[in-house]
């Protein structure tokens, strides 16, 4: 086993190349950093530049970020393929990246005098990650960067086939229902299984593989961390002892220390707006990294949040329609969007600030992991509009297990319809009871942060292990 005698120690960090997983990563760098460790944190090449080129600071053109030195390996992918396939992503980069990174691990072996000493991996990059960690000799710790319910259902999946619920081949659902992973977890839907949420049917053996090769792949590394809190998931975690909380991780929130935006948030405009509205008063509207929207729904959105009444704050990300086009409802800018309107639109946000701004009364989201995480932190209740993979637990999660938010739901033609999306944001801000709940619920979540918590502590005992 490498260990660093003199030197400090020394992680190597492989986020999965999206942005909900990069962001949570380079999250854990700079906590590792706080803690003595020197990291080298491993994008994609496409992703690096996006990185790189969304920072306002030096570290654009020294690659370094304090003790975090971030390089680059490429992902296999040619200049300009999609990369939101994620099955063909997931494949090329087994082949690609693989080398590229046991090679940076045994050059720092051999010819550095700062030793790379142990990984932190992505869960979804465990089956090469994790045999070039052995390879190496170094320690190695998984990172789950999402719900500790959606984890506890793929490393169920063995027991999913025995059961016949699953296809062994291909993870398809063989019963159309719900079922329990344990008496005490909450009821999941066969319909909501992460791996068949991801809309490539095409490519649905290989992605299966990849997911149950990492269920088996995951045995081989010292620890399995989740950015949970016990409190969220205390049934799951007492279901899954192995899968170990340490969040939520404090995404976004290191003012002027990048914490890996693909795109340049908006930072000022943004605050400067929260800062001119009244307490409590705006819809907050962003859908992550991924989600698209047609023009139909995009549309319905547009006239939704009119509808309201309401101050709102709409993330438009540059690609969040097919074809690139924003194609907004007519004269709709020119009413909410000029100066003295009551919309502001930006392409990027500054997520975690603006969630703690007090003028923010709730979250229309894509339930995404990192964004669920960000609410709760925050004590905002939430319009639930899943869109792929794992959002449609986490949405479950939200309404029905914590009740801390509402479900947004499609009409017969599979639109959400402004009158639909107005009536609930009215009935989420006009609800006492579920801003109780979820500021309750930020209670428990920063407890577990504190020293003494459940999340501090495992950190703690994360560190020493990586350390030995
Ligand atoms: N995010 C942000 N600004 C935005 C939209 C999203 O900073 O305008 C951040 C958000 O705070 C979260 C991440 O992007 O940390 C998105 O991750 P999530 O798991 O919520 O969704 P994904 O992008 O993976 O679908």
């Amino acid at each position: 086993m490498v260990t660093a005698t003199t030197s400090p120690p020394h992680a190597i960090v492989i986020p999965y190349p999206a942005q909900g997983h990069v962001i949570p990563h380079l999250e854990l760098a700079h906590a590792l950093v706080d803690r003595g460790f020197t990291v080298t944190f491993v994008n994609s090449e496409f992703n690096h530049h996006r990185v790189l080129a969304a920072m306002a600071d030096t570290t654009a053109t020294t690659g370094l970020l304090g003790r975090i030195r971030l390089v680059a390996v490429p992902d296999g992918m040619e200049p300009g393929e999609d990369r939101n396939n994620l099955v063909r992503l997931t494949v090329l980069m087994a082949e690609h990246m693989a080398p590229r990174v046991e090679d940076l691990i045994s050059r720092s072996h051999a010819e550095t005098d700062e030793p790379i000493t142990c990984m932190m991996t992505d869960y979804s990059l465990g089956t090469w990650t994790l045999d070039i960690a052995r390879r190496t000799r170094i320690k190695s710790a998984a990172v789950w960067p999402a719900s500790a319910a959606v984890l506890a259902s793929l490393l169920s999946i063995p027991k999913l086939i025995q059961d016949n619920i699953i296809d062994s081949k291909d993870g398809s659902a063989l019963m159309q229902g719900t079922f329990k992973l344990s008496p005490d977890m909450p009821i999941m839907h066969t319909a909501h299984l992460a791996w068949n949420c991801i809309g490539n049917h095409q490519g649905q053996d290989a992605l299966f593989r990849n997911v149950f090769g990492c269920v088996r792949a995951v045995e081989k590394c010292d620890l399995l961390l989740c950015n949970s809190f016990l409190g969220a998931e205390e049934a799951t975690f007492a279901q899954f002892p192995k899968v170990v909380p340490i969040g939520p991780l404090l995404t976004g929130e290191r003012r002027g220390r990048a914490v890996g935006h693909f795109w340049r948030p908006e930072d000022d405009a943004c605050v400067s707006w929260l800062d001119a509205q009244p307490a409590r008063s705006v819809v907050y509207v962003a859908f992550g990294s991924f989600t698209m929207f047609d023009t139909r729904q995009f549309q319905e959105l547009a006239l939704g949040l009119e509808l309201c009444g309401r101050p709102f704050l709409w993330v438009v990300r540059p690609d969040i329609v097919h074809g690139d086009v924003h194609d907004y409802p007519p004269g709709f800018l020119d009413r909410v969007g000029g100066a003295g309107g009551r919309g502001k639109l930006v392409a990027w946000s500054p997520q975690q600030q603006v969630l703690a701004h007090p003028a923010v009364a709730c979250f229309v989201t894509h339930c995404g992991w990192n964004s669920t995480m960000e609410g709760v932190r925050n004590g905002v209740p939430f319009l639930a509009w899943p869109y792929f993979a794992d959002q449609f637990v986490n949405q479950l999660y939200i309404c029905d297990v914590w009740k801390v938010g509402l479900r947004a739901e499609a009409d017969e033609s599979g639109v959400i319809t402004k009158e639909h999306i107005a009536s609930r944001v009215e009935e989420l801000m006009s609800c006492a009871s579920m801003r109780d709940r979820v500021e309750a619920m930020k209670k428990v979540a920063l407890e577990s942060l504190k020293e003494g918590g459940s999340s501090h502590d495992n950190f703690d005992m994360f560190v020493r292990a990586m350390k030995e």
